[in-house]
């Protein structure tokens, strides 16, 4: 009979709490005690009241609700091993020998190191005499499954994450009520969206929207794109269009590796292109909300997938990703599917662009 903790760490994303909610149910439905860690790494740190065991009823409603109900924190202290000694000892005291962490990336990185550290962990608790040997004996070996939560889309392996398609509705939604006062005053509008380092939910919603000119990270525009996106929009423009959409992903960058501020881009198409521009930065509106179908959708199989793969684990299989691609349900290699997401930051930081496109999805090389 395991017991499985489950936490949701670093930036929000709609979908977490099915995440959540699917842990719990299918725990309990298996047999097993399931308990939420609250507030991310930090509840895992400080313990007590931050740990409580879940029943069915408690997750009720979670399907349909935005955020993350069980909270979410950036934890300095899990950065460094004293934080994670005090977690792990947390862990034995509430008998928890399985952790679901649906985050970002950086989440994930924790997670792995936390595995990774566990048996030195339990040692040090030891030698301190703040654990007995006893009492580590059931605890040998920590299970840790990975849930991808993060709207940005920016972990590899895995064709979508927890939150991104919600992320990206509402972009759309967004764009559509700019679309209606761009046509009535013939403006542009530079639309500011999130990814940090990852272009997907500008050039998605490029698409989405039939923008006229996107700027992401994987693919800094040519030395020229000051003409080339006046010549493109002029060109729009002359076939009648009324508005004029630039979507510019938050980490859009040039090809000597310079920010493309929306400034820059609102005074191109202001001066060059004659239009009155104005900039619309949509900020947490794109994380906010409620969940979108296929939100609700992915977080409740990959759920359920996270609690099938601890009950599977043998002493010997590495930490799994629950992932998702070509519309199946898939188990990866943490470890590796982090390395992959750091690797294109890297290849980005490099300009090696081509790599960068690559090892991101389908979607970008295609
Ligand atoms: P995200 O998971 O969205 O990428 P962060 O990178 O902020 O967000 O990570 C969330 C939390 O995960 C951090 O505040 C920290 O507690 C933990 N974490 C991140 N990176 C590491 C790491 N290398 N080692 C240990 N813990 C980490």
């Amino acid at each position: 009979k395991r017991r499985i903790g489950v936490l949701t760490s670093g930036g929000d994303a709609p979908g977490m709490n099915g995440a959540v909610r699917a842990v719990v149910r299918m725990a309990i439905h298996n047999g097993c005690e399931a308990f939420a860690i609250y507030e991310g790494y930090d509840g895992l740190v400080k313990g007590g009241d931050m740990i409580k065991e879940m029943r069915w009823e408690d997750v009720r409603g979670f399907l349909s609700e935005g955020g993350t109900l069980i909270g979410t924190a950036r934890c300095m202290e899990f950065m460094e091993r004293a934080g994670r000694t005090k977690a792990a000892k947390n862990m034995i005291l509430n008998g928890i020998d399985a952790l679901v962490v649906c985050g970002g990336d950086g989440s994930l990185t924790g997670a792995d190191k936390f595995r990774s550290e566990w048996p030195e962990l339990l040692q040090d608790l030891v030698d301190t005499k703040e654990l007995t040997a006893d009492q580590i004996v059931p605890f040998k070996h920590l299970n840790i499954v990975g849930l991808v939560g993060s709207i940005d889309n920016d972990l590899s392996m895995t064709d979508a994450t927890i939150g991104c398609y919600t992320s990206l509705t509402r972009i759309c939604e967004a764009v559509d009520s700019v679309d209606t006062t761009a046509s009535s005053h013939q403006r542009a509008f530079v639309v500011e969206v999130m990814g940090r380092h990852c272009g997907w939910l500008a050039l998605m919603a490029g698409v989405a929207t039939g923008a006229d000119f996107i700027f992401i990270p994987e693919n800094p525009p040519d030395s020229d794109w000051e003409e080339q996106m006046c010549r493109t929009i002029k060109k729009h423009r002359a076939k009648g269009k009324r508005k004029t959409i630039v979507i510019v992903a938050e980490g859009a960058i040039d090809e000597n590796n310079n920010k493309i501020p929306c400034g820059m881009v609102k005074d191109i198409l202001s001066k060059k292109a004659g239009l009155d521009t104005r900039i619309t930065t949509l900020g947490h509106v794109q994380r906010g909300g409620t969940p979108c179908a296929y939100d609700r959708m992915l977080s409740t199989l990959q759920g359920v997938e996270a609690v099938k793969a601890v009950i599977e684990a043998t002493p010997e299989t590495p930490s799994p990703v629950i992932c998702i691609v070509e519309n199946k349900i898939v188990r990866r290699s943490l470890v590796e599917a982090v390395a992959q997401t750091q690797e294109v930051a890297k290849a980005i930081g490099e300009k090696d662009f081509n790599t960068a496109m690559k090892l991101r999805d389908a979607e970008f090389t295609e």
